[in-house]
């Protein structure tokens, strides 16, 4: 006797076989019309057809023929942890201030560094709690986390133990990953090689308390170059830390080609990667994390080569990039319909990127992003009637029903149980 059974009019079943999807096996998505999911003890027991699941017995059967059904998104790339916010910069953009401007005047990231080192850390928790709820509510069941707003070492080991408190008691899975070396703060500006080093004598206190699987670098013009981010990310990954990188956000440093190099599990943002770093990326195991969101949000016109990155086999997968400013949004359905629009992926890589190599980019391959049997049953139902519909109707959430291991978290239109908003 199956706990739930699903019938909903298009299921959606990514293929995973055992790696990230790669240039033309990410238009290739499985679905089933007229399918059938059942839900066992938390995992998934059944996978078929609604003909083969029509003398199934289940405490509890779900008709939703007019719906989609899919996995739980999966969101690779957030910066969820952090004090305050900066609408009030939302004028000065508009003014044209230029962002460096902004920053001298104690805005940008300054401000939630500011922010995020005067906020206690069960406020912190609270405020985190209520981003993942809005997550949660847009289908995402599995995300990563990052550190970086702290930019000294009680602040950085503040948001990581926060970040592992959030996993440990909200339903959505937290990844988390160290990233101390976001910006050099202001007592080190002109000295960023001890402010790495200041940042690489926290790893043996993260590693010990299990505070993050992964470290991560912003190396940008002006920020770290890509020669002190190699040496940085070599030390975390003999360390025993997954690598990853925010690369080529802006200029084509040679980011991308020195994550393929070091063996990164991800380099993100890639906007401005060189011919030579695309073509390299193909030949990696690395997987582009692409941000259309931040691009959209910075009110920039250049976005991401994904189409280049794809036809040279590369793996690519799609985040919101949430954090308090050049990304404030949790609604990864947004990005889907970005990604179509300004990175024209089609439909079937956008779902694969959103699932499979989102689980893949964050180490969680072999447990989200997929429908297996045997696997936990974190699935969404979606008030659309095919997999095509979500990043054409956008703007909106399309949620009705969200469960994560099998248990109803998300309802239509408000979140079950003890999961209430707060503010
Ligand atoms: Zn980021």
């Amino acid at each position: 006797m199956l706990d739930t059974l699903i019938f909903a009019g298009q299921v959606i079943v990514p293929k995973s076989n055992g790696a990230a999807l790669r240039g033309t096996q990410m238009n290739e998505l499985s679905f089933i019309d007229n399918g059938a999911v059942g839900i066992k003890d938390g995992v998934i027991a059944f996978i078929g057809t609604a003909e083969e699941a029509a003398q199934l017995q289940a405490k509890e059967k779900i008709e939703a023929e007019g719906k989609l059904l899919s996995p739980g998104l999966v969101d690779p790339h957030t910066h969820l942890v952090f004090g305050g916010s900066r609408e009030h910069e939302l004028a000065l953009k508009q003014q044209g201030v230029p962002y460096l401007e902004i920053l001298a005047q104690g805005g940008g990231i300054h401000s939630t560094v500011k922010a995020t080192r005067e906020t206690a850390e069960d406020a912190l928790y609270k405020k985190g709690m209520f981003h993942l709820n809005r997550c949660l509510t847009y289908g995402v069941t599995t995300m990563e986390a990052k550190s970086g707003y702290g930019l000294d070492k009680e602040t950085e080991l503040k948001q990581l133990r926060v970040a592992k408190q959030l996993n440990e008691t909200h339903p959505i899975d937290v990844v988390s990953t160290f990233l101390g070396a976001h910006a050099i703060p202001e007592n080190y500006k002109g000295r960023p090689d001890a402010f790495l080093e200041e940042m690489l004598s926290l790893l043996s206190v993260i590693s010990k308390e299990g505070l993050a699987e992964f470290v991560d670098i912003f190396c940008e013009t002006g920020v770290f170059t890509v020669e002190q981010s190699k040496v940085f990310l070599q030390k975390a990954k003999t360390a025993g830390f997954g690598v990853k990188i925010h690369a080529d956000e802006i200029d084509p440093l040679g980011g991308t080609e020195m994550a393929c190099e070091i063996g990164a599990v991800s380099a993100d943002h890639l906007v401005g990667a060189s011919k030579e770093g695309v073509r390299i990326l193909g030949e990696s195991d690395t997987i582009a994390v692409l941000l259309p969101g931040t691009t959209f949000y910075l009110g920039k016109d250049h976005f991401a080569p994904a189409r280049d990155m794809i036809s040279s086999g590369a793996a690519v997968a799609l985040s919101t990039d949430f954090n308090p400013g050049s990304s404030p949004t949790e609604n990864l359905q947004f990005i889907m319909t970005l990604a179509a629009l300004k990175l024209k992926m089609t439909p079937e890589e956008i779902w694969n990127a959103v699932t499979v190599n989102a689980a893949f980019a964050i180490g969680r391959g072999d447990v989200a992003g997929s429908l297996e049997i045997g696997r936990r049953a974190d699935l969404v139902l979606w008030d659309v009637p095919n997999y095509k519909y979500i990043p054409y109707h956008y703007g909106v959430n399309h949620v009705n029903k969200v469960w994560k291991n099998g248990k109803l978290v998300v309802g239509k239109g408000d979140i079950h149980a003890n999961y209430t908003l707060s503010t």
